[in-house]
């Protein structure tokens, strides 16, 4: 004990920092000096807490918490109750999720979210809401403040009243939605009406980090009307295209998780000319996607492709082109490794490996290929796929 207090706090403090949450946690239970030291708010700075059961935590567990100042967590339900116990214990908090909730969440629920002074993040994952995820009060309330919506796999009541109720957070840099199906037992998604998604965007001018998605599997290939109704103007028009006219300029992140073709591509790219992240599906149309990225999107830094029909060829290595890059994620759905003919390989298979050497080699090491999924964020991952910084 006298030893450990020979050396001053801020630099135990420092030395605490190389370990992770689990060594963290070890420490704590050697003395209790330590476990003040290894409570230190800045040791917890990005750290999320899962709170699963707000009713059974002690009052030691809350002081905990308080003292490292923690400013993310993820929750499941609460009622109002719990709700009390977070507003009195965490009122520091910046970021609240909701994961999983297991039952019908109605509007009231999140009235209490407008009770936190530093809010600025909000996650929705895996729920079922009878009402507006976001009605019109607290829309007003948060409309300043949020920075950062996420919200995937959400059955809502109506799609298009949220995405309008969204179009009021005028701050936000960062959205992610993932939309599901509507009501009860529908499993089709219905779009978002060409008009209503220009309108969030126009109004969105801060957006910085874009993230669409539409669960299930789009027909193939995609009519012109999946999106919007079609024009009796431009028959046959690209329908994506269609959509993406409205991308603000200030977005440098893009995940786009609906069905693409080489000819949305070229459109998009005039729209985000500082594109620095781009994360996308395979495209479904014939032609090689990796060889026409490095002419679109010169800027990318990172950049990751799901791969759900065929394995990547030859034309992955025109991705060392892209001078800036330095992380490419090369990921594959699970249905894709079950299928007959990668049976049996690991992914990435030989041949693939063998272009990921050669890519490497090409780009003289600055490209770092991963290969597996990471999660870090909760409020940015969701099932869909973890969502990058
Ligand atoms: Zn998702």
């Amino acid at each position: 004990m006298e030893q450990i207090q020979l050396l001053p706090p801020e630099v135990w403090v420092y030395v605490l920092s190389y370990l992770n949450t689990e060594e963290k946690h070890t420490v704590r239970f050697c003395c209790k000096h330590l476990k003040n030291l290894v409570d230190h708010p800045s040791l917890w700075r990005d750290y999320t807490v899962v709170l699963s059961d707000l009713r059974r935590y002690t009052y030691g567990f809350w002081d905990t918490l308080n003292y490292r100042s923690l400013t993310r967590v993820t929750v499941r339900h609460l009622g109002r109750k719990e709700w009390r116990r977070l507003v009195k214990f965490l009122p520091s908090l910046s970021t609240i999720v909701f994961v999983d909730g297991g039952r019908q969440y109605k509007e009231k629920y999140l009235d209490a979210l407008s009770r936190f002074p530093d809010l600025r993040g909000v996650g929705v994952r895996n729920a079922i809401w009878d009402e507006p995820v976001l009605g019109h009060n607290l829309a007003v309330q948060l409309g300043r403040r949020l920075t950062q919506l996420s919200v995937c796999n959400v059955r809502l009541p109506n799609t298009v009243q949220f995405v309008n109720s969204v179009s009021h957070l005028v701050n936000l840099r960062y959205l992610l939605f993932h939309q599901q199906g509507e009501g009860y037992g529908l499993d089709t998604v219905r779009p978002v009406p060409c008009s209503v998604f220009h309108n969030l965007l126009l109004n969105l001018t801060k957006l910085k980090h874009l993230s669409w998605g539409m669960k299930g599997e789009p027909p193939e290939p995609l009519p012109d009307d999946y999106f919007n109704p079609a024009d009796p103007d431009q028959p046959g028009g690209n329908s994506l295209t269609t959509y993406t006219t409205t991308i603000p300029p200030s977005v440098t992140r893009l995940t786009l998780r609906v069905a693409i073709t080489l000819k949305d591509m070229d459109s998009i790219a005039p729209k985000v000319p500082g594109l620095e992240h781009l994360d996308i599906e395979q495209n479904r149309s014939s032609g090689s996607l990796c060889r026409r990225i490095p002419m679109l999107f010169p800027q990318l830094k990172t950049l990751r492709i799901r791969f759900f029909r065929r394995e990547p060829e030859k034309d992955l290595l025109s991705l060392h082109k892209l001078r800036h890059l330095v992380r490419l994620e090369l990921i594959v759905e699970r249905s894709f490794i079950l299928r007959d003919y990668l049976n049996g390989h690991p992914w990435p298979s030989p041949s693939v490996q063998e272009l990921i050497s050669e890519l490497q080699e090409l780009s003289e090491n600055r490209i770092t290929v991963i290969t597996t999924m990471r999660q870090r964020n909760p409020l940015r991952e969701c099932d869909c796929v973890w969502e990058g910084d």
